[in-house]
C-alpha cells in the first residue's frame, strides 16, 4: 500500500515518490536489520543484504544490459560516463539546449565543451542540427530523453555511426521507457540514469550507470570508488592504477530503489492509462496541438505536452492553469544557464566557454518552448514548467476534473 499522503507536505514529485509504501519500508528494515550499510559485504553472509548488488543486477537484466553500476546521483552517473570514456579537455559534447543544467554542467566538469544544440517538435535533441554542429573535436552526443519522450535513436544511432561518435544516454527523465521495443540506455555507450524524487524511480537521491563494454565498466567502477576494481571484496590497494572520487550508493538508497524498480513497469503502466484518460478527455481545439512522440507506444508518459500555435495563446493558457510554459521551466533552458547572473565554469581557464551560449543561440528551440505548456501526468513540478495536471494516483474523477479545467482555460484565453 502507498503512503496516504507525501509526508514532506509537498506534493512536487514524480512517480516513483507517490507509490512509496511497503515495499520500500520493507526493503530499509531488511537493511536495518543488521546495521550492514555500505554496498561491499561477503554474498554468502546472511547478515549482508546486498541491495545495491541487487539493484544492479535486477536493472541489468531489466533492459537488458550487461553491466549496471549504482551511485548516489544521476549527475555522478554522466559525470563518470564522460570521464570512463576519456572524454576531456577540448573534447566537443553535443547536448541538446532544452535538459536539466547536470547534462551540461557534467560536460564542464569533464572539462570539455558543451555544444548546445536545438530541439526538435519532440523536445529532444534535434539531430539535424546535431549534424551541422559537429567538429573535428566532437567526440560524443548526450541524447537527453526529455520529459519521458525517446530521442530519435535511429537518426542518432546513424550520425554516431558515420562520424564516429559515442553516444551518452541521458535517461535520467525516462526509465523504463523504449523506443522501438528497445529500452532506453541499451543505445549508448553508456547510460545514465537518476532516483530523485521528481524521476520516474525515487529514492531520496541516487543514479546508476549502465553500459555493454566490459572494459568501459570497470574504467567506471574505478571512478566511482577510489580506483578499485568491480566488486572488491577486501581493503586491497587497486591495481587498476585509475585515479578515482567516491560516487557510491549506500545500502539504504540500494534498498528504496530496488523496491522501485520492482514497481517500474506498473508505474509505467499506470501512466499510460492516465495520459490516455486525460487526452480523450481533452476537447480538440484550434490552435492547440501537442509535442512529437519518437515512439508513441515506448515513452514513459509522465507529461502531456501542449504546443500552442501562438506563444500569446500559450502564455495565457499557462497564466490560467497556473503554471509556467517551458520556456519559463528554470534551469532547464540553455538561455537560463547563461546569461548574466547564471552560470560560469567553476575554474577559469578549463576547456568549457564561460557562457555556453548566449540568450538567441537556439531560435527554433525558443519559439518551441515559448509555445510549449506541460501537464503533469506523473511528474509534479513546477520547476519543469509541469505545476498543473493529475499524477500517478489521480483517479478517474481527478482526471475528468483536470481536462475540464484544461479545456476551459483554452477556450476563455
Ligand atoms: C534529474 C536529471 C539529471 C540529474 O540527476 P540527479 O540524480 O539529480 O543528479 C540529469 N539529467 C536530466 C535530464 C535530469 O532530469
Amino acid at each position: 500500500m502507498a503512503v496516504e499522503r507525501l509526508a514532506t507536505g509537498d506534493v512536487m514529485a514524480g512517480p516513483g515518490a507517490y507509490s512509496f509504501g511497503d515495499e520500500e519500508r520493507a526493503e530499509v528494515l531488511d537493511v536495518l536489520s543488521t546495521g550492514h550499510l555500505s554496498r561491499y559485504g561477503d554474498l554468502s553472509d546472511p547478515a549482508f543484504k546486498h541491495k545495491v548488488y541487487s539493484l544492479e543486477r535486477e536493472f541489468a537484466d531489466y533492459l537488458p544490459v550487461k553491466h549496471a553500476l549504482a551511485t548516489n546521483s544521476g549527475t555522478a552517473a554522466l559525470l563518470i560516463s564522460l570521464l570512463a570514456l576519456g572524454i576531456g579537455d577540448g573534447d566537443e559534447v553535443l547536448v541538446p539546449g532544452f535538459t536539466y543544467v547536470a547534462s551540461i554542467a557534467a560536460i564542464v566538469h569533464a572539462r570539455a565543451v558543451p555544444v548546445l544544440v536545438e530541439v526538435d517538435e519532440s523536445l529532444t535533441i534535434d539531430p539535424a542540427d546535431a549534424r551541422r554542429k559537429i567538429t573535428s573535436k566532437t567526440r560524443a552526443v548526450m541524447a537527453v530523453h526529455m520529459l519521458g519522450n525517446p530521442c530519435d535513436m535511429a537518426a542518432l544511432g546513424d550520425l554516431a555511426d558515420e562520424y564516429g561518435l559515442h553516444i551518452v544516454e541521458d535517461v535520467a527523465q525516462a526509465a523504463g521507457g523504449s523506443f522501438h521495443g528497445r529500452r532506453l540506455g541499451t543505445f549508448g555507450t553508456t547510460g545514465a540514469f537518476s532516483f530523485n524524487r521528481y524521476k520516474m524511480m525515487a529514492a531520496g537521491e541516487g543514479g546508476l550507470l549502465v553500459s555493454d563494454d566490459d572494459d568501459l565498466y570497470e574504467r567506471a567502477f574505478a571512478l566511482h570508488d577510489q580506483g578499485h576494481s568491480p566488486l572488491r571484496a577486501s581493503k586491497t590497494m587497486p591495481a587498476a592504477g585509475l585515479l578515482g572520487l567516491n560516487f557510491k550508493m549506500s545500502e539504504l538508497t540500494g534498498a528504496v530503489a530496488l523496491a522501485q524498480l520492482r514497481k517500474l513497469d506498473a508505474m509505467l503502466s499506470a501512466l499510460r492509462t492516465r495520459k490516455a484518460l486525460l487526452r480523450g478527455a481533452i476537447a480538440e481545439m484550434p490552435g492547440v496541438g501537442f509535442r512529437r512522440l519518437n515512439d508513441v507506444v515506448g515513452e514513459c508518459a509522465t507529461m502531456l505536452t501542449l504546443v500552442f500555435d501562438d506563444a500569446h495563446y500559450a502564455r495565457k493558457v499557462a497564466q490560467r492553469v497556473g503554471s509556467p510554459t517551458l520556456a519559463e521551466s528554470g534551469w532547464h533552458v540553455y538561455s537560463h544557464m547563461t546569461q548574466v547572473g547564471g552560470h560560469r565554469t567553476p575554474v577559469e581557464g578549463w576547456s568549457a566557454p564561460a557562457r555556453f551560449a548566449a540568450p538567441g543561440d537556439l531560435p527554433n528551440t525558443d519559439d518551441l518552448l515559448r509555445r510549449s505548456l506541460n501537464i503533469s501526468i506523473g511528474v509534479v513540478d513546477a520547476g519543469l514548467g509541469a505545476a498543473f495536471g493529475i499524477n500517478i494516483r489521480s483517479t478517474a474523477a481527478e482526471i475528468e476534473t483536470a481536462a475540464d479545467r484544461l479545456t476551459e482555460a483554452c477556450r476563455t484565453v
